[in-house]
């Protein structure tokens, strides 16, 4: 099949070229007043179609800038939950394959434009369950639309990846065929609830596997809003259940059930190596992981230092750190890291800090208490090693009383070795490093477990070209004001982590992503 040109979402930059952005402003105002009174309501677990109110009790989804709201109530899932929808899910696999490619893709193009049409809805309760800015919300219900439109396009333009091969002499037709791996278990991080589970989920299902979903504690609605629509759009109820509760239960008999063939798993590097390790004890077939990073950008002194400081700032500070691809060391030419720093320390004293979903907001709260306790350890780490140049002070009073907000903050002389510079953070808190030559840059930069993202900013091609080649990140950038580290967009740059980032090698968004789902078998017809 011939290939078309595949087109984002983009909602926010197409009101931006058409000059409309009030419109867009309108329209998430309204969706979010309208959710407001939609609070604190009882969500179920959904096994085979059916509604499961859990006997092991109830979580609140606690929205992370004002904790006097509650999102919603889940279901603390027990093992049995899994359990069940394994059994289902096995019953349900054979019939599910067998559907047609045209079908199966058609579902997902469905889903697609329910969750286009309800954008601003999925987008405000974003917000409200996980603190997003309204642009940051609106971008990320945009890249799970991409998904399900982008995984037809792949799928069909490989014509569901039957392919006739030469058949060898006396047999005379060999095909090689690529084949669900079975019921694949779904784990999903808090910081992407909607694009990253959208991702797991579509490459799964409309590769003909069947799916378990367990989505993040603290962000929980995401992941049954887009179940609702899926099995709304066509999905069938066997063939995707929905399993809330805790990552020690329900997670862990996702990871250990022996009916369960493979995993998908977005998180934290410590948790997704244990959960290679037991998956694979367990029977199953190497697990498709995606991890942390530790990401870095190098600024040149022949850089554009105003452009460097929009993308470093973004990258870093967007969505207060939260972003497994943010910069979160800067590696700086000795000879302008003096003035590259303070006007970075200029343009994030100019961002506003505070409820999400205000429009002049820039970045609203870390997710839970817990990374506001982890955000107070390393200040004071990064007060005895190193100098805190603006921020280091958690916000809790005013305005901030009732939320998990923290100062972006800016550390300088750490040194290159010191796990400041090593360890993820998952925070609003950048490193900055100096280097004297590119090769020293480039050591620091590489020399990590994790190789998620990168940046660089230079206005020399020679650099760029330097940096593309020896930089070991499965992500690379030059140049990105919108974005140093961050932004991917689905169809054009696929995500897509090496090291301890990621295992497989074959990038969320990009065209190799479905093969994970896949497994091949050669077929051969004698006559
Ligand atoms: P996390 O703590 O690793 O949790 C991820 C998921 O794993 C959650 O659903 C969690 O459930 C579940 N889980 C926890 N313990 C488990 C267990 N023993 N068995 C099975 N599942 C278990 O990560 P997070 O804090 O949500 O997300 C942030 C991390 O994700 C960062 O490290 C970030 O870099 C990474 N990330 C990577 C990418 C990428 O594409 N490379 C994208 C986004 C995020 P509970 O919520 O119930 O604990």
């Amino acid at each position: 099949m011939a290939q078309t040109k595949f087109e984002n979402e983009l909602t926010f930059e197409r009101f931006v070229a058409e000059g409309n952005e009030e419109e867009f402003h309108k329209g998430y105002e309204s969706a979010y007043k309208k959710a407001l009174g939609g609070l604190k309501n009882r969500y179920p677990n959904v096994i085979n179609g059916e509604k499961k109110f859990s006997k092991e009790g109830e979580f609140p989804d606690i929205c992370p800038y004002d904790t006097r709201m509650t999102v919603g109530i889940f279901q603390k899932g027990s093992r049995e939950d899994v359990v069940e929808a394994v059994k289902s899910s096995i019953d349900s696999l054979e019939s599910w394959e067998q559907t047609t490619v045209e079908h199966r893709c058609s579902i997902f193009r469905d889903a697609a434009d329910d969750i286009s049409r309800r954008k601003y809805e999925f987008s405000a309760w974003l917000t409200l369950e996980n603190g997003k800015n309204r642009f940051e919300a609106i971008a990320e219900v945009d890249e799970a639309i991409d998904y399900l439109r982008y995984y037809p396009k792949v799928l069909q333009e490989h014509e569901g990846y039957v392919l006739k091969l030469d058949g060898p002499v006396p047999c005379n037709e060999t095909r090689s065929v690529l084949r669900p791996l079975g019921v694949v278990g779904v784990i999903s991080p808090f910081n992407f609830p909607i694009a990253i589970t959208t991702g797991m989920v579509t490459g799964a299902l409309i590769t003909g596997n069947v799916v378990i979903l367990k989505p993040p504690s603290d962000a929980p609605l995401m992941g049954y809003m887009l179940h609702e629509s899926l099995l709304k759009n066509g999905i069938p109820p066997g063939v995707f259940h929905y399993a809330a509760g805790s990552g020690s239960t329900v997670g862990s008999e996702i990871v250990k059930n022996r009916g369960i063939s493979a995993i998908a798993f977005t998180g934290s590097r410590d948790i997704g190596m244990a959960i290679a390790r037991t998956s694979v004890e367990n029977g199953k077939r190497p697990p498709i992981l995606e991890m942390g990073g530790k990401n870095p950008t190098i600024v040149s002194d022949k850089a554009d230092l105003d452009k460097a400081v929009e993308g470093v700032g973004r990258a870093a500070f967007g969505y207060s750190g939260q972003k497994c691809s943010a910069t979160s060391r800067v590696i700086v030419n000795r000879a302008v890291a003096d003035k590259f720093t303070k006007k970075l320390a200029t343009w994030v004293e100019s961002k506003r800090i505070g409820d999400p979903s205000e429009k002049a907001t820039f970045s609203g709260p870390v997710i839970n208490q817990a990374a506001v306790d982890r955000f107070k350890e390393v200040i004071r780490e990064a007060s005895k090693t190193g100098q805190i140049l603006t921020g280091g002070h958690v916000l809790d009073d005013g305005a901030f009383g009732n939320g998990f907000f923290v100062e972006p903050t800016i550390v300088v002389h750490v040194a290159s070795n010191h796990e400041l510079a090593l360890k993820e953070l998952f925070l609003p808190i950048l490193i900055i490093l100096t280097y004297r030559d590119l090769d020293e840059a480039l050591a620091i930069a590489n020399k990590i477990e994790y190789g998620l993202t990168a940046g660089v900013f230079s206005d020399d091609a020679g650099e760029i070209q330097e940096f593309f080649s020896k930089i070991k990140a499965g992500v690379a950038y030059a140049n990105r004001p919108q974005g140093a580290t961050t932004g991917a967009l689905v169809g054009s740059q696929s995500f897509v982590g090496w090291k301890s980032s990621g295992v497989t090698g074959k990038g969320a968004g990009g065209p190799y992503y479905l093969l994970q789902f896949l497994q091949e078998q050669s077929r051969t017809v004698c006559r």
